[in-house]
């Protein structure tokens, strides 16, 4: 896909903060900080949403979820939870049409954020 962002990112060609990375999924940096540490994991294949995976790409990705949720867990004690969501479609909140999981670390009030 020439014009995905993500893709992009993919290839490089467009700068990001990696998290991880594998022959299946990129992990980086979202570019808004929701929270710190908020992660979008992307499968490396280019599908729109999850209206367009099959089983074994949604096995291979999602499966990847709580390796890297614990890799950023343990990059700073601050974290104390995680949300994880993904938006599918316009009416869902979805503005990038690459598929994208968001990791949004979560921190107690005494941190600073919550
Ligand atoms: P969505 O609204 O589709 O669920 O989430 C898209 C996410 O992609 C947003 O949180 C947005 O900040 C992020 N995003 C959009 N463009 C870029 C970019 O060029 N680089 C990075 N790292 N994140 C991006
Ligand atoms: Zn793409």
């Amino acid at each position: 896909m020439d014009d995905c962002i993500f893709c992009k990112i993919v290839r490089q060609e467009i700068p990001s903060t990696v998290v991880y990375e594998d022959d299946v999924v990129k992990a980086f940096l979202d570019i808004t900080q929701t929270t710190p540490g908020h992660t979008l994991v992307i499968p490396k294949q280019h599908v729109a949403n999850i209206f367009e995976y099959d089983a074994d790409l949604a096995a291979a990705v999602f499966s990847r979820v709580p390796k890297i949720a614990n890799a950023i867990k343990a990059s700073n004690p601050a974290i104390k939870g995680m949300n994880i969501c993904n938006n599918n479609g316009e009416v869902a909140y979805q503005s990038v049409f690459h598929s994208h999981i968001h990791l949004l670390p979560r921190y107690t009030a005494a941190d600073g954020f919550s």
